[in-house]
């Protein structure tokens, strides 16, 4: 089967010709209580993306009903970092920094959207290191970001103790990025509150059965849509067959009162990023050998303390708040799905964003929306269709 390279979905609701205010079509019936039966777009999941997403089509005039099989922000979305850090994640010049400097971007403007509420940070972020090689690793950073035209700076030792107060030892380098943190969860519940406000609808506790062209069937009955989002996180892959995974992490949130952590700061073998209340989250493991095990681990959490206290000593002395096991949407090759699921015509796929989700939420919402609901062509790195077989085969 040879796939498409224009969405499909996106020129379905086009031909309605009613947007950015669009009329009901001939499917939808309103309901005695008001509800529709139908909508323009069915979102499958309600962590960041679909709700980034939802809050986005409701916003542009589309109705839109987003189905969460437990409770919003209950994947994911609710305990990651919350770093918006294409700067300190990236190995090498890409797709993925490119991605998600644009992603960047759109954060202070969504922040006077919401109206704040989701401690949005943008002050930077510092990386430390106690090893000759990671110095050599921080310094190579500096200077290929550097030449990317970004700001990326070594900093001399009291810069670095100035910025990262209680840093422990000897430290043999220092960077700082202009990266920022944010809470997650409640960055998702402000977006799907958005959506409920320009007219979507959240249903709590409606699992997708199955996702079809114009329809998602539930427990309580199909729901009929124009188009169907499948933003499921790690979940995604067995809803569609695409091609994601989950990628266990596993983190701990420490509360140290009065501690003077103000930038989010990576270490060997670990990140910290301080939060409300006097607590500091210190992230992650990567585990993609665990499939959809969710437990917290002895091992793991061993490790990510004994980590913490290596940057900051004090924290050794921290109260342990809750520790917590999450699954990052994966993708062969660490770059989202973004279009068209293959061979499920009218499904579209909104995942895959792996350690950057909370990142690329809401470029992933506006790039949908364009799609779906003006034509606009999609990053081909992110098309879905990527892993596809072309000939009689279906999704590799
Ligand atoms: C430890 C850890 C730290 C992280 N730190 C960062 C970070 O600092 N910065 C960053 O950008 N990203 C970070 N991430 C990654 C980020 O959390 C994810 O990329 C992002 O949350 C994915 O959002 P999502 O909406 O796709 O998935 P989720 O948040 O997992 O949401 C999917 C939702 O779909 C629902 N669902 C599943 N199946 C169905 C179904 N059949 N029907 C209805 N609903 C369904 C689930 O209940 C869930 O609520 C981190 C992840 C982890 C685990």
């Amino acid at each position: 089967m040879r796939l498409q390279h224009v969405p499909r979905a996106g020129r379905l609701l086009q031909g309605r010709g009613a947007w950015p205010r669009p009329r009901l079509n001939p499917g939808v019936r309103p309901c005695r209580d008001g509800m529709r039966e139908s909508f323009d777009v069915a979102v499958v999941g309600g962590g960041v993306i679909g709700c980034a997403l939802a809050s986005e089509l409701a916003r542009r005039g589309a109705s839109v009903v987003l189905l969460e099989r437990e409770r919003l922000a209950a994947g994911a979305s609710y305990g990651a970092g919350g770093m918006l850090a294409p700067q300190v994640e990236a190995h090498g010049p890409g797709p993925l920094l490119e991605l998600g400097l644009t992603a960047r971007a759109l954060f202070p403007d969504v922040a006077e959207r919401l109206g704040g509420g989701f401690d949005l940070d943008l002050s930077g972020i510092v990386r430390v290191t106690f090893t000759e090689e990671g110095a050599a690793e921080l310094r190579s950073r500096a200077e290929w970001q550097g030449r990317r035209g970004l700001q990326a700076r070594i900093l001399d030792a009291a810069e670095a103790r100035d910025r990262v107060p209680g840093l422990a030892g000897d430290p043999r380098a220092a960077l700082w990025v202009p990266d920022g943190q944010l809470d997650p969860a409640r960055l998702t519940v402000a977006l799907a509150e958005e959506a409920v406000r320009h007219g979507a609808r959240v249903r709590e506790g409606v699992p997708a059965l199955h996702v079809g062209p114009g329809r998602v069937d539930t427990a309580a009955g199909p729901v009929v849509a124009g188009a169907v989002v499948v933003a499921a996180g790690a979940w995604s892959g067995p809803l569609t067959a695409a091609p994601g995974y989950p990628v266990k992490g596993q983190r701990v949130v420490l509360r140290l009162p009065g501690h003077p952590l103000r930038h989010t700061t990576w270490g060997d073998g670990c990140y910290l990023v301080p939060k409300a209340g006097g607590r500091v989250l210190v992230g992650a493991t990567e585990e993609p050998e665990a499939g959809f095990d969710r437990r917290v681990t002895a091992e793991a959490l061993a490790r990510l303390l004994r980590a913490a206290a290596a940057v900051i000593p004090a924290l050794a002395g921290a109260e342990v708040m809750e520790p917590w096991a999450g699954l990052r949407p994966g993708s062969p090759d660490g770059l989202p799905l973004i279009g068209p699921a293959p061979g499920l015509d009218g499904v579209w796929l909104a995942t895959g964003h792996q350690r950057n989700g909370i990142l690329l939420a809401p470029w992933t919402a506006h790039l949908i929306a364009d799609a779906l609901l003006e034509g606009a062509a999609l990053p081909e790195a992110c098309l879905p269709e990527r892993f596809a077989v072309t000939g009689s085969g279906g999704a590799a």
